[in-house]
């Protein structure tokens, strides 16, 4: 049997915070979907075709990541299909109490032998969040190195520049 994860986000823009998640996740399953979430009330930076781009670039020489995107309830996506887990990456106390409460929920609608997997930010990418990057961008400064690959940063000021 695969062991087919999924890890769910906006990833508005990916930042080397996702990237080192997602890795680890990947090594942890047999296939690992990249969901991006899509929120109807919420214009992104980005679009979904863009992020999607963004990232399959990024992990083009991963078979084994592959992107998709979803929008509503995220148990009706989860169910309809094949995980056996959804991951999510943890950096600070404040993650831990949102992701408590959304994992407690979730516990009750995903079908049965559905687990959601927590992997704790490496030390080094506990401040890392695309809020914090695109703050940044956006008053034209540069994030600290470490932050967002040079591709995104680059993509970043192309939008933010279009956008006046
Ligand atoms: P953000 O909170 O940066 O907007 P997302 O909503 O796209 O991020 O998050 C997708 C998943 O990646 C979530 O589980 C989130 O906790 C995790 N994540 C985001 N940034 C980091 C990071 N710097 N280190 C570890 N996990 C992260």
């Amino acid at each position: 049997m695969v062991r087919r994860a999924l890890i769910t986000g906006s990833f508005d823009p990916i930042t080397y915070g996702h990237i080192d998640i997602i890795k680890r996740a990947a090594a942890m399953f047999d296939e690992l979907v990249i969901g991006i979430i899509k929120n109807p009330r919420k214009q992104g930076l980005f679009t979904i075709e863009e992020r999607t781009e963004m990232i399959e670039k990024i992990f083009s020489s991963h078979p084994e990541i592959r992107v998709d995107h979803f929008q509503g309830l995220l148990a009706d996506y989860v169910n309809q299909r094949d995980f056996c887990a959804v991951v999510r990456g943890l950096r600070t106390n404040k993650d831990f109490a949102y992701e408590l409460e959304m994992a407690q929920v979730n516990q009750k609608l995903f079908h049965e032998g559905i687990e959601s997997v927590f992997l704790m930010a490496r030390p080094e990418y506990t401040i890392v969040s695309s809020s914090n990057v695109r703050e940044i961008v956006s008053v034209g400064g540069t994030p600290p190195d470490g932050m967002v690959p040079d591709e995104i940063l680059q993509k970043m000021r192309e939008k933010y520049a279009q956008r006046g």
